[in-house]
């Protein structure tokens, strides 16, 4: 790499370089005690009003006094920035104090010094955090419980329409969280302990309110009995939606169940063939490689069965490509048909998961869509 070395640069430039700054203007600075004191200003991006964005008329007789923030540490240095907020007046919304493009409102430290000390608080103790910025634990303490206080405000449920409900794994799978998401605003609205029937039942009756839960226009989840039927229960009103990741997730599971049931009964030799497959039977078709192809017609002649489970996996991915309901009916007809004739058990499952969350053999009906 070539480096390009520079020969002459203004101190303030040095600093707002070797800071990072972006959109901020140093005016000035000085020496504390290892502290380095900057003056900054906004660059270009001043006076805008904290409503609508807009740039207010500066009011001169502003009684605003100046501020500080702490920003990230500069080597041995710590950063302080200086800025005296001016007050502005915005034709629509009158007079306010002009948006800091740096802090939250009334935040006494920078949006990067606050996204370090909560990435940190993730990872270790508090007293350990506070070490590494050099506050006292207090502090640290009280700045992360106003951090997340805000972060949480944003959290709240409000005009929830459409239900996301899915379940996460920690603890290397050994334990669950079912999660609750607002799919219209993309924010998780509430967690839960378990992923059974009793925890999602806590979200729908203590949580919402009977006017929440009849405001509830779709809901998003797997193929799971529980949650499906909890949405059933609590807002029969609401379109279930099951999703292309869930579905396909869960066929690529009964196919991996019929290469296991082979697993175990093969012997030595029937076993070679079968190494190193189970991410094969996963991958879609637009990714395979003439290798794969080759390990697929192998498995062709030496097993069946697995085979056969492929062959449905694969062609089930055609159902995504239909635009017309009609047609993607009949295909899902034809193909639930020559699946159950594969007398293949995971498979057989899959398709009775699919057909009772379908409402009969109806795959596109009015109440229950597949997307
Ligand atoms: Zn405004």
């Amino acid at each position: 790499m070539k480096l390009k070395y520079i020969t002459s640069m203004s101190a303030l430039k040095l600093i707002r370089k070797l800071a990072g700054f972006k959109g901020i203007t140093i005016t000035a600075f000085a020496f504390g005690s290892n502290v380095l004191h900057l003056k900054i200003k906004p660059h270009k991006c001043g006076c805008q009003c904290p409503h609508c964005g807009r740039r207010g008329t500066i009011v001169q007789s502003s009684t605003h006094k100046s501020r500080r923030w702490e920003d990230l540490r500069l080597g041995a240095w710590a950063l302080h920035l200086h800025y005296q907020p001016r007050e502005i007046c915005c034709p629509t919304h009158g007079r306010s104090q002009e948006v800091i493009h740096w802090a939250n409102p009334n935040a006494q430290v920078t949006f990067r010094h606050e996204y370090q000390m909560l990435r940190l608080s993730q990872q270790m103790t508090q007293k350990q955090v506070a070490e590494l910025l050099d506050v006292p634990v207090s502090t640290l303490s009280g700045r992360l419980h106003r951090a997340i206080e805000r972060y949480r405000q944003g959290h709240e449920i409000c005009d929830l329409h459409y239900v996301g409900i899915d379940e996460v794994s920690y603890c290397k799978g050994h334990k669950y969280l079912t999660v609750v998401y607002d799919l219209e605003r993309s924010v998780v609205v509430w967690i839960g302990t378990g992923k059974g029937r009793k925890t999602i039942d806590e979200f729908f009756n203590e949580v919402l309110s009977e006017n929440q839960r009849n405001e509830v226009v779709g809901a998003c989840c797997d193929m799971s009995e529980t949650y499906i039927g909890a949405i059933e229960d609590h807002c029969p009103q609401a379109v279930l939606v099951l999703d292309r990741f869930h579905i396909m997730k869960s066929l690529n599971e009964a196919v991996d169940e019929v290469r296991k049931e082979q697993w175990r009964d093969a012997g030595t030799e029937e076993r070679k063939v079968l190494k190193g497959l189970r991410w094969l039977l996963f991958k879609h078709g637009s990714n395979r490689s003439k290798r794969d192809t080759r390990l697929l017609n192998e498995i062709q002649r030496s097993n069946r069965r697995i085979y056969r489970a492929w062959v449905l996996k694969d062609e089930f991915n055609q159902f995504w490509e239909y635009t017309y309901e009609k047609c993607a009916e009949t295909f899902l007809k034809s193909w639930t048909r020559t699946a159950l004739l594969s007398r293949l058990e995971p498979i057989r499952k899959f398709v009775e998961t699919l057909r009772r969350n379908q409402q009969g053999a109806v795959p596109l009906s009015k109440s229950h869509l597949v997307l």
